[in-house]
């Protein structure tokens, strides 16, 4: 089945998700499909929207973390496959927020972003790549130059990020 016969699928979840949150929908229809494992979601949210995430089809679970000042957040994370929930869980549950290498190594992987673009970002972050901004803002990690698996992924980005645009 392809991407377009799966989107058909979820246009009443996401509409109602877009209407709450453009990025969240977005983020939520990638992880749905299939292009993310796992995607975070950092900013509170209201008791509707994890209603619309598991209508969606996708399993969410809070977890608890602090930041440097001490103070608890909640990251809601989402995925069709609990085992990447689980692997989240037993990395982060209870710890502070952090951006070490290893962090962001092990997002990336549970993100879907390509190793060799998270290994780029962590030597120089947002360094030159081939994209033009329009292709770099649909995407979820910075890519790296000369990536050669971005250009694969990125025409998935573009038909849902189009998608859900011009869905009502
Ligand atoms: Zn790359």
């Amino acid at each position: 089945m392809g991407l377009d016969s799966e989107l058909q699928k979820l246009e009443g979840p996401a509409g109602r998700l877009k209407e709450a949150d453009f990025e969240l929908a977005y983020l939520s229809v990638l992880t749905r499909c299939g292009i993310k494992p796992l995607s975070r979601w950092e900013k509170p949210l209201d008791r509707g929207e994890p209603a619309l995430l598991s209508d969606l089809g996708l399993l969410t679970r809070q977890v608890r973390r602090t930041v440097k000042t001490g103070r608890e957040v909640v990251e809601t994370i989402f995925s069709v496959s609990s085992g990447y929930l689980d692997a989240y869980e037993r990395r982060f549950a209870g710890t502070p927020v952090s951006k070490s290498a290893a962090t962001v190594r092990f997002e990336g992987f549970l993100f879907g972003f390509p190793p060799c673009c998270v290994d780029s970002y962590i030597r120089h972050p947002y360094a030159k790549n081939d994209l033009d901004r329009d292709q770099q803002r649909i995407l979820f990690h910075w890519a790296c130059k000369g990536c050669k698996i971005t250009p694969y992924l990125w025409p998935a980005y573009k038909a849902v990020h189009d998608w859900l645009s011009d869905s009502r």
